[in-house]
């Protein structure tokens, strides 16, 4: 079945298509861009409340807090809830940088959490030894940063218990996530609140930077609304409150994201898609995530990352994809946040980590988009066969 594939290359393979998408809506982002162009308020311009109004229909929260990145995203909520010096916050070590330097900069202490070898997610086991190093340094446990990593929504209803349990709030990362749900309820709706990223490469991305906090918290809402900007009263604009900061969505950059935001349903339901023909052909030695259907789990799938067999040398196995199948890949993540240098010194009150350890030497992530062909992913997915077999 696969003997002639190195006979039929694909060309031009990317791991995500972003011209695909806008090839196939070009015309309206044009014509959603010239209307900003016609009225020139380039900053809080009406498109950035309308996207906000149609985040919230979409995910179903109260509040919808647009602004500048995915980053600021998260440390807003952090500076809101007065996270500071001798605070411990619970973040995982396998995630992207963003969600532990935002926690560090306000002074406080990220305590890494492993995950679960089967959701990449945050492991409730790990978070419970980690809560109990945090005590015995003397540390005030306040947080945690529950990312959703890959577009999987993590564990929320263990997650609250504990969270419960010890008095501590829950700020979801779904910077990668936004579009999947549990059960009935919509990303953008667990913990105290979440944030997101609009960073081109996510699954609802613009043409630069940009990010959202959701919450259903009435205070916690007008608290991030004035920080946001400046720390001004919104009442009365010659007051300051608070000591804030400026983080908005460009007017350009929230026209791109309402026309995007149109065919994001359909591009959603493409990724499922997606990883469903990758789940069918890939080898059965190849682990990948797999949706937990009892709870009504869904993905977006931001990236599809698979777990290869111990004994594959993955460096050999990404060269040869690339350099005999034109099949790019990437690696996230290649050495979890406890072993970078910046953050060494944290990583001394971090309970062991073994799946971080193992996951980050066995991980890849494969081309993955709400437009890339089924045929593809099914010989992206025979040609791994093919060379995990040869190895
Ligand atoms: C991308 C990302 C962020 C940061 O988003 P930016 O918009 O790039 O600042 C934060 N957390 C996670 C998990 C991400 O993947």
């Amino acid at each position: 079945m696969v003997a002639n594939l190195t006979d039929n290359i694909i060309e031009n393979i990317n791991f995500i298509d972003l011209q695909a998408q806008q090839s196939h809506i070009r015309d309206n982002i044009e014509l959603s861009l010239k209307k900003v162009l016609d009225h020139g308020m380039y900053v809080n311009g009406p498109e950035v409340k309308e996207f906000e109004l149609e985040l919230a229909k979409f995910t179903g929260a109260k509040h919808v807090l647009s602004c500048a990145n995915g980053t600021d995203a998260l440390s807003l909520v952090l500076l809101a809830k007065d996270i500071k010096a001798g605070d411990a916050v619970f973040v995982p070590s396998f995630t992207f940088a963003a969600s532990a330097e935002v926690i560090a900069l306000c002074g406080a202490t990220p305590i890494f959490v492993d995950v679960c070898p089967d959701s990449f997610n945050i492991s409730i086991s790990s978070l419970k030894e980690a809560i109990n190093i945090a005590t015995q340094h003397n540390l005030l446990s306040k947080a945690i940063i529950a990312v959703d990593l890959f577009g999987l929504p993590a564990d929320y209803e263990n997650l609250s218990k504990i969270a419960q349990e010890h008095n501590l709030w829950i700020l979801a990362d779904a910077a990668q996530s936004l579009g999947g749900g549990i059960s009935n309820k919509k990303v953008g709706t667990f913990g105290l609140a979440t944030s997101t990223s609009f960073f081109p490469a996510k699954p609802l991305g613009c043409y630069g930077d940009g990010g959202c906090i959701f919450t259903n918290d009435d205070k916690l809402a007008e608290d991030l609304d004035c920080l946001k900007s400046h720390g001004q009263l919104k009442s009365n604009r010659s007051e300051y409150v608070k000591i804030g900061t400026n983080s908005r969505l460009d007017s350009f950059q929230a026209a791109i994201l309402l026309e995007k935001l149109k065919v994001f349903p359909a591009e959603l339901i493409h990724r499922q898609k997606v990883a469903d023909c990758y789940a069918t052909y890939l080898d059965s030695s190849i682990r990948v995530i797999k949706l937990d259907d009892k709870n009504k789990v869904t993905s977006t799938w931001a990236q599809y990352t698979i777990v290869l067999p111990e004994h594959i040398d993955r460096d050999l196995l990404a060269s040869k994809l690339k350099q005999e199948y034109n099949i790019p890949t990437a690696i996230y993540y290649a050495k979890p946040l406890h072993r970078q240098q910046a953050y060494l010194e944290f990583a001394k009150l971090s309970p062991n980590l073994p799946i971080t350890n193992k996951l980050s030497k066995h991980v890849l992530s494969l081309p993955m988009d709400g437009y890339i062909n089924l045929d593809t992913v099914k010989y992206i997915s025979e040609s791994i066969n093919m060379l995990i077999r040869s190895f």
